[in-house]
């Protein structure tokens, strides 16, 4: 390495330090593995915790029947295709790399539990086609950074048991693939590893797997690699400041987090040392942003660019032992039983790769907590402020809301301030759409905002004068108050819509337990006002009112202001034919025209209808008036 290299490389570790002053210095390059546990398997599951595992799953059921699982999934991909190089998109490898986690991890974990030879030589035969590979498609790193975790993590556990030239074969492919790839971009100083996203934890996260499973053999690139990500790991992990949420939504939270959680417990199984990574602030209460964007449908809060689709995810057992947070692993096991419980495989997934980690992590403690340990409802201060309030937490028929402020610049962002999920009666009402096609021009770029799905035109909020709200601008909750009977919620989205109004607020509240009440208060406004629901329900309005109707059952929804407006049912269509075409959903609106700059309220109450329950009725007071338990200043 030339001197001017060196000096690169100390300026970017030093100015990385310089913004992350809360954490502990990066190993020094000549000790960083000096305290390297010289045995495999040294990541994330040492022999010693192989023997916990083994003894524990003699007293806990569903320890067992994950493990039994895991060995029906492994011998099923036995009979199933390798990794292919393929880049269907012409950008990204990343579904094989992440087929090749699934399939390596499945099969390498069932091999170490079982002795059978049959599991260890599928695994090793899957790294080898991946070894030869001409490359892991490093121009989107985060295919290079998971195929290096597969690799890395099937080297180090069965390492023993692989012949010693397919050892070499794995393991140079693991630094000329994976390492010496991710050194070009750390020495560079641009790109992920300054990034505060998902992309710096799971790049972060594949380096450090790669480097300390070839550590002994390639002492300086480990060193050098791990020295790197320490520095870098800190802008990634930012985002959970400071209650823990995540401002890419909950499904990226799922990504994001798994890759932190693979980084901290690696450095800890081999170095004994995570040099702080765990003391970010925030990530010590993340468990709970988990807990609480799950409604009771199993759907997530999916803001941003996320689905809804949720499934068990390893790493909250990983942070319940991480942060000695019981709750959190009783939450987890019960999510597990219930799939194991309704006859359902709990087999992996593309998204669900990593399912033979809940075996590693297992964590048996916790029982039901109290609704002090656990309340209905949660208020989380983050770039993306998020409120969440429900009903009966055991009851799949329960309300659940999703509400959020926040800023539009978050990345993987909508402009979707004041937005809002329902969920009643085991249906979701309101609807978020989710992220349109990312290979769409500019998607990521300047094009973003022209895409409906992206933008306010499409979500459960305001259209003021038939803008978009502002691209560069944040809104924030300024009162909430949850207790027994009621949560609410009120969130001033005047900087969201500076262009088209003098002032806007919106109040959400679950009024007992139940129905969803939303007032917005507009002041100033320039133009006509769109209020709009993206609801897959069939609609029939009439007036003031209407009734959804979705699997058989019903939602009411009433105009409860202006007296004159009445609901209409518009099509959810995109402009262009490229887009999703958003079938089978349409929006509940009311539009109204303001007269003379007059101040608008619109408020409309919805609700299930539920046989022998009476309707909720409401006392439609203003915004000023509405309960507000939080201590927080005016932005
Ligand atoms: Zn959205």
């Amino acid at each position: 390495m030339n001197r001017l290299h060196l000096c690169v490389n100390a300026l970017f570790v030093v100015c990385i330090l310089q913004s992350n002053a809360a954490f502990a210095d990066p190993p020094e390059l000549a000790t960083a593995l000096s305290s390297l546990r010289a045995a495999h398997p040294r990541l994330l599951w040492t022999a010693d915790d192989e023997k916990r595992v083994a003894e524990l799953a003699e007293t806990e059921a569903l320890l067992a029947r994950l493990i039994e699982q895991n060995r029906v999934n492994a011998a099923r991909m036995l009979d199933e295709p390798s990794v292919r190089y393929e880049i269907p998109d012409g950008k990204r490898l990343l579904a094989q790399s992440r087929k090749c986690i699934e399939r390596v991890v499945a099969m390498a974990m069932a091999g170490r539990l079982s002795g059978e030879r049959r599991f260890v030589d599928g695994a090793v035969r899957e790294m080898l086609v991946a070894a030869k590979f001409k490359d892991w498609n490093p121009g989107h790193f985060l295919d290079t950074a998971e195929m290096t975790a597969a690799l890395a993590i099937g080297y180090d556990w069965l390492y023993s048991s692989i012949p010693p030239d397919d050892r070499r074969t794995i393991r140079t492919a693991i630094v000329e693939l994976g390492l010496k790839e991710g050194m070009v971009v750390y020495r560079s100083g641009k790109g992920w590893p300054a990034r505060d996203n998902n992309w710096n934890q799971v790049c972060n996260g594949g380096m450090v797997l790669g480097a300390l499973a070839v550590a002994e053999e390639h002492p300086e690139l480990a060193a050098e690699v791990v020295r790197y990500a320490v520095a870098s790991a800190p802008h990634g992990l930012g985002v959970y400041r400071p209650s823990g949420a995540y401002p890419e939504g909950p499904s990226y939270w799922e990504y994001g987090t798994s890759y932190t959680c693979l980084t901290i417990a690696a450095l800890r199984s081999a170095l004994g040392d995570d040099f702080g990574l765990h003391e970010t602030p925030g990530l010590s209460k993340t468990g709970w942003f988990r807990i609480h964007t799950i409604g009771p449908t199993s759907m997530y809060f999916n803001y941003a660019d996320g689905g809804t689709g949720s499934r068990p995810a390893a790493a909250m057992f990983f942070l319940s032992r991480a942060f000695d947070e019981p709750a959190w692993a009783w939450w987890h096991r019960r999510r597990l039983s219930g799939l194991v419980a309704e006859g359902r495989e709990v087999r992996p997934s593309r998204q669900d790769r990593f399912f033979p980690l809940e075996i590693v992590w297992y964590d048996p403690r916790g029982a039901a907590p109290t609704p002090q340990e656990l309340p209905r409802d949660a208020f989380f201060e983050s770039q993306q402020d998020v409120v969440t309030m429900r009903g009966d937490c055991d009851d799949r028929n329960a309300a659940f809301v999703g509400f959020k402020a926040g800023d539009n610049r978050a990345n993987h962002g909508h402009l979707d301030i004041g937005s809002f999920v329902y969920d009643a009666a085991g249906v979701r009402w309101a609807v978020d759409l989710g992220a349109d096609d990312y290979n769409l021009p500019g998607y990521f770029g300047r094009q973003r905002w022209r895409y409906y799905r992206l933008t306010n035109h499409s979500h459960n909020t305001l259209v003021i004068d038939g803008r978009d709200q502002e691209h560069d601008d944040r809104a924030d909750v300024i009162a909430y108050h949850s207790d027994a009977g009621r949560a609410a919620c009120v969130v001033d989205m005047t900087r969201a819509y500076r262009s088209a109004a003098r002032s806007v607020r919106r109040g959400v509240e679950l009024v007992e337990r139940r129905a969803i009440h939303v007032r917005d208060e507009i002041a100033g406004a320039t133009g006509p006002i769109r209020w709009a629901m993206v609801t897959a329900a069939s609609v029939d309005a009439s007036g003031a009112t209407a009734v959804l109707s979705q699997d058989g059952k019903q939602l009411r929804a009433e105009i409860l202001s202006p007296s004159d407006a009445r609901f209409e049912v518009l099509p959810n269509r995109p402009a262009t034919s490229k887009e999703n075409q958003n079938e089978g959903t349409s929006l509940l609106a009311i539009r109204v025209e303001p007269k003379d700059n007059a101040d608008v309220v619109l408020s409309a109450l919805l609700q299930p209808i539920v046989a022998d329950k009476p309707l909720v009725a409401i006392e439609d007071v203003s915004l000023e008036r509405w309960p507000n338990s939080l201590n927080r200043r005016e932005p």
